[in-house]
């Protein structure tokens, strides 16, 4: 059994808000884990926008969905957080009292962890892959169908099947080609959306017969008790063919669904979690929500009212880990014990 961590604060969801967070936290002494099922930080500005110009980040006359993202991994780096992706919070158990709230979460990869502070930073929901469109292929998911990697070694020695064409089909092409017996990309169309070094590099693996690229889509699955043998598909002709696989890997774009939250006994509504504006702490003391995830009167799911919105959860926070320490506002231009925190003193 892995080892239960202990930490001041566990945040679930490392989008802006979740980032800006640690920075705030981290100002007052609070450790915290951060935990979001993608595989990187970033939520709605890396996975939905990374290369479109934001307006209205304060200080930034523009900026990118991924610079900002940048540059909050950055600023949040004197905190040292530790990041735990490609995990879903699964379960959130009161384990204390409303005066000394401690919890524990669960995630889908069988972590768990022991926290006095949870901040529920979950945007949208937690952001999940599309399925194809094939009869069938849930009895598959898991066993030799995977939307995300968890470990290469999984894919050693196998035929592996990747249908794509976007950054995440490149990219996982590209890392395991050289551990899988086999890789074979499959797209609608020779044309791929993927950043163009990635396709570049694609294409040299094609030329030099190291990887198999078939243009075609998808009609079915083979195979027994979950195991596939191959995947049936039809070329822009209409031409029914057959690929030769042990795993396969379709991405196919991700859809955002509210999930687990939904059973963590907190009050809802509309799928989003009402707080008060003095704390942002939900129905259940110790858990706040903050970012897209919360709703009060005058609510603009902008970024900016999440980076409000983390400073003021967090001084209450700070109340829930030091109960007996009092909390001095200071400004990180003149506090030299706010710079020595930040690196710079
Ligand atoms: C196209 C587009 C353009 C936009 N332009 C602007 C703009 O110009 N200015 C502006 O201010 N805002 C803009 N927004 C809105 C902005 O992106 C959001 O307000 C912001 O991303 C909210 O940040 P967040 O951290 O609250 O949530 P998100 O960015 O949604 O991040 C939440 C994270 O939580 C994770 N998560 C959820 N549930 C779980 C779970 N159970 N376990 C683990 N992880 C979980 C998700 O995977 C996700 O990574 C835009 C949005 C879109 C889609």
């Amino acid at each position: 059994m892995t080892d239960i961590i202990k930490t001041d604060v566990v945040i679930v969801g490392a989008g802006p808000v979740g980032l800006f967070a640690v920075f705030e936290l981290g100002l007052l002494d609070l450790r915290c884990h951060l935990i979001d099922i993608l595989p990187r930080a970033g939520g709605q500005c890396s996975e939905l926008y990374p290369e479109k110009p934001i307006y209205d980040i304060p200080g930034f006359p523009v900026v990118t969905g991924q610079a900002i993202v940048d540059n909050l991994m950055k600023q949040i780096e004197p905190f040292n957080p530790t990041f735990h992706f490609n995990e879903q919070v699964e379960g959130l158990e009161v384990l204390g009292t409303p005066e000394a709230p401690l919890f524990r979460v669960t995630t889908d990869a069988g972590q768990v962890f022991e926290t006095k502070v949870v901040i529920v930073a979950a945007g949208g929901g937690s952001f999940q892959p599309k399925r194809p469109p094939v009869a069938g292929i849930e009895d598959y998911e898991g066993k030799s169908v995977f939307y995300a990697v968890r470990k290469m070694e999984t894919f050693r020695g196998k035929k592996v099947l990747i249908v794509g064409g976007g950054d995440s089909a490149l990219d996982w092409t590209l890392n395991l080609q050289p551990i899988a017996e086999r890789v074979t990309l499959m797209h609608r169309r020779d044309d791929f959306r993927a950043a163009p070094h990635s396709v570049n590099a694609m294409r040299e693996l094609v030329a030099a017969g190291k990887l198999d690229l078939v243009i075609g889509q998808m009609t079915g699955l083979k195979g027994e008790n979950g195991m596939l043998s191959a995947v049936s598909a039809k070329d822009n002709k209409n031409v029914a063919f057959d690929i030769d696989c042990n795993a396969m890997m379709p991405f196919f774009g991700l859809t955002m669904k509210l999930g687990p939250i939904a059973n963590w006994g907190l009050h809802l509504h509309e799928n989003l979690v009402p707080v008060d504006t003095a704390k942002f702490e939900s129905s259940t003391p110790g858990i706040f929500a903050v970012g897209d995830i919360n709703t009060y009167p005058g609510k603009l799911k902008l970024i900016l009212s999440g980076f409000h919105e983390v400073a003021l959860a967090a001084q209450r926070a700070h109340h829930y880990v030091y109960p007996e320490k009092k909390l001095l506002f200071q400004y990180t231009t003149s506090s030299t014990n706010l710079q020595k925190k930040l690196g710079v003193a």
